[in-house]
């Protein structure tokens, strides 16, 4: 680490900038699997990780609201390098521990500065630097680094607050609403009615949790999602654990095997999707038996693979269906009242408690103000190369996982990319890299980040502005396809005219 001049535009009282070959944002599980990557890659490399929170684990230590888990399994959301030994899904302390286990047994705790919030990033071409503006955020304290290179692992989301639709005469109602993502430490469930808006994986986790700890809690949706059902377990782990197969050989096949099946399923769900959503359906109506209205509330309109399918382990949220300490109800709402939520059916919710249980505020790059050259750049202005970098943008990378399969394992595939970048880079003695159209690409028509026809889910509709375009072509395009993306990003051509090295 060199300690530098402080930059111009930071604030007088700051104190001199540190200097970093690698500034990571965000300790989450993107930017920890980062900073691991980094440390085996590149183990000469100076490096810091900014996190504003008190600690790591970035969704798993905001998302605070009883019952969170994963949804998908952790032996592929876990990285490719730590087995995972638990039940495939995790509580969001089970993922915090396993966090802990890297960052302790790797020595990356040193590296992280918590309580850090990054406000202002700015690239100068005359140092070929990034200057990073960031403020403590237990003093207010101003804090200057500047770095040769970004490692975006900020998420996609913002963490100070979700996202909750405005319904006419909200502030009407004489009850309490709560979103998950800032679910109050002091709220009493007992004896309280509960209404959760939402039929996603956030929905599905609290409904099971909260059913026998309140009168009754009601599932409210405009419109059904499609979950899969099964045991939180892994029959082929469990063989391999009784043959006493070592955890990192069980962790490697295990793996495997998990993305086997879902490409599988995910090539049915393309050629036979009515017989993928029929399957789906049959899972819901041998837990909740022929006299349930599946067909209303569990038959979703779309087709399944267009938004992520949610794993319901030992049938939960059905079960608590079934017993009658939850319900759904599919319907739209008109407006809040007094005592709970009018539909548009005539029918009135009466609630205590209502939870929005409706999504995200998708933030592009952690709410940072970047600047180019004193030139303020706007995402929605650039092209994505491969959902990881930006034309125009030097010298950065966004870890941008997958949506369909777990999002960690394109946090591996991007840090060795990154690594293999900046070993080339220094390998050409480049100070600079900036993706650029090519020739062949400067009459290539520009769409919206993600095909809405592919996958589709309301906070990133609600938002597509902000996003970087897509091109026609796989270098500029987030194909969100680990089968294809595992072989073609290690064999991304780092001498290709995309990369303009200077
Ligand atoms: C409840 C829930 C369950 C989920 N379950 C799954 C699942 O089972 N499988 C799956 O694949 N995905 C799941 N996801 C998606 C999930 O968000 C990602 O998989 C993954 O956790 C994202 O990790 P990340 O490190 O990239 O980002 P995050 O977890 O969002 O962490 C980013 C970190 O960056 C920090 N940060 C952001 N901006 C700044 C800034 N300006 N300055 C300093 N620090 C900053 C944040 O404080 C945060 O700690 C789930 C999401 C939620 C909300």
């Amino acid at each position: 680490m060199n300690v530098l001049a402080t930059p111009q535009s930071a604030s007088s009282t700051a104190k001199p900038a540190e200097h970093f070959d690698v500034l990571i944002v965000g300790a989450g599980i993107s930017g920890i699997g980062s900073a691991y990557h980094l440390t085996r890659q590149l183990p000469d490399k100076s490096f810091v990780i900014l996190e504003s929170q008190e600690s790591f684990g970035g969704t798993w230590l905001t998302h605070k609201y009883p019952g969170i888990r994963s949804d998908s399994d952790l032996h592929t959301f876990g990285y490719r390098f730590k087995p995972w030994v638990g039940p495939p899904i995790a509580t969001s302390d089970e993922i915090k521990s396993y966090m802990g286990e890297v960052i302790a047994e790797n020595d990356l705790g040193k590296h992280i500065r918590y309580k850090h919030r990054i406000e202002r990033a700015s690239w100068s071409s005359a140092t070929n630097l990034w200057t990073i503006e960031a403020v403590r955020t237990d003093s207010g304290e101003p804090m200057n680094f500047t770095a040769n290179f970004l490692w975006m692992c900020q998420g996609y989301y913002r963490h100070s607050r979700g996202y909750t639709p405005q319904w006419p005469d909200m502030d009407k109602f004489k009850g309490r609403i709560v979103h998950p993502q800032l679910w109050p430490e002091d709220i009493e469930l007992r004896d309280k009615k509960v209404v959760v808006i939402g039929s996603g994986a956030t929905a599905a986790t609290l409904i099971p949790a909260i059913a026998g700890k309140c009168a009754h809690v009601t599932m409210l949706q405009r419109s059904p999602t499609y979950f899969r059902v099964g045991r939180n377990a892994i029959e082929l782990a469990e063989t391999l654990r009784q043959l006493q197969v070592k955890e990192e050989w069980i962790h490697e096949i295990v793996r495997r095997k998990i993305l086997f099946d879902q490409d599988a399923f995910t090539r049915r769900c393309i050629a036979e999707p009515e017989q993928v959503k029929k399957e789906l359906i049959s899972q819901i109506t041998a837990v909740l038996g022929p006299d349930y209205d599946v067909e209303k509330h569990f038959t979703p309109k779309y087709r399944p693979w267009r938004q992520r399918i949610a794993f319901v382990p030992d049938a939960d949220l059905f079960l608590g269906i079934k017993s009658g300490k939850a319900s759904v109800v599919t319907d739209e709402i008109d407006r809040f009242t007094e005592k709970g939520i009018l539909l548009k059916s005539g029918q009135e919710l009466e609630a205590d408690i209502v939870v929005t249980a409706t999504g995200f505020d998708l933030c592009v790059l952690g709410d940072i103000a970047f600047s180019i050259d004193g030139k303020p750049l706007n995402f929605g202005d650039t092209v994505t190369y491969r959902g990881m970098m930006f034309t125009g943008v030097p010298n950065m990378v966004w870890v941008f996982g997958y949506f369909r399969a777990s999002w960690t394992l394109r946090t591996d595939l991007v840090a060795d990319f990154v690594c293999r970048l900046l070993a080339h880079m220094k390998e050409k003695g480049a100070k600079k890299v900036v993706p650029a159209l090519r020739p062949e690409d400067h009459n290539m028509p520009l769409l919206s980040w993600i095909d809405p026809e592919n996958f589709n889910p309301g906070y990133m509709m609600r938002n597509m502005n902000l996003l970087p375009k897509r091109g026609d072509k796989p270098e500029w395009q987030h194909s969100q396809d680990y089968w294809a993306e595992k072989d073609e990003i290690p064999a991304i051509d780092l001498d290709d005219a995309a990369f303009v090295y200077d």
